[in-house]
């Protein structure tokens, strides 16, 4: 884990037009790490996707009935479009980044839908924001 990747993961976040049910705020933002530098970066959104849809079943409490783009389907599409097949998913290092409405970090740790979708790619390696700082988790 690289922390400074963390700094362009709150910039994504920033970018999120996402509003959802809770009281604080919701906005998340993703980069994706590949062969040593960011190659693309995405943020959840209220754009729906097919890919979310599918993902959606795997989760217990959906907040919404629409499948909203979460950051880590929008940063999945948008690595799909950029590298095709060609990519490697097991060498993507995604880092998730998510803060209170007072600047504090929040828990942005993926939720079942999207650990399922990145899960199923390959991808092996996540770093999140906690409230206590960030945490890395290997993928099966
Ligand atoms: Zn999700």
């Amino acid at each position: 884990m690289n922390e400074r990747y963390f700094k362009f993961a709150r910039k994504a976040a920033k970018e999120s037009s996402y509003h959802g049910s809770h009281h604080f705020s919701p906005a998340i933002g993703a980069v994706a790490v590949y062969k040593g530098s960011i190659v693309a970066s995405a943020c959840n959104s209220d754009k729906t996707s097919p890919l979310q849809a599918r993902y959606n079943v795997y989760r217990y409490n959906c907040d919404t009935t629409l499948p909203k783009n979460h950051a880590e389907t929008s940063l999945v599409q948008k690595l799909r479009w950029k590298f095709g097949d060609s990519i490697q998913w097991n060498k993507v290092h995604i880092y998730l980044y998510r803060e209170y409405a007072n600047g504090t970090l929040a828990p942005s740790r993926p939720c079942r839908s999207c650990l399922a979708m990145l899960e199923t790619l390959g991808v092996k390696k996540i770093s999140y924001t906690t409230e206590n700082g960030y945490a890395t988790e290997h993928l099966k």
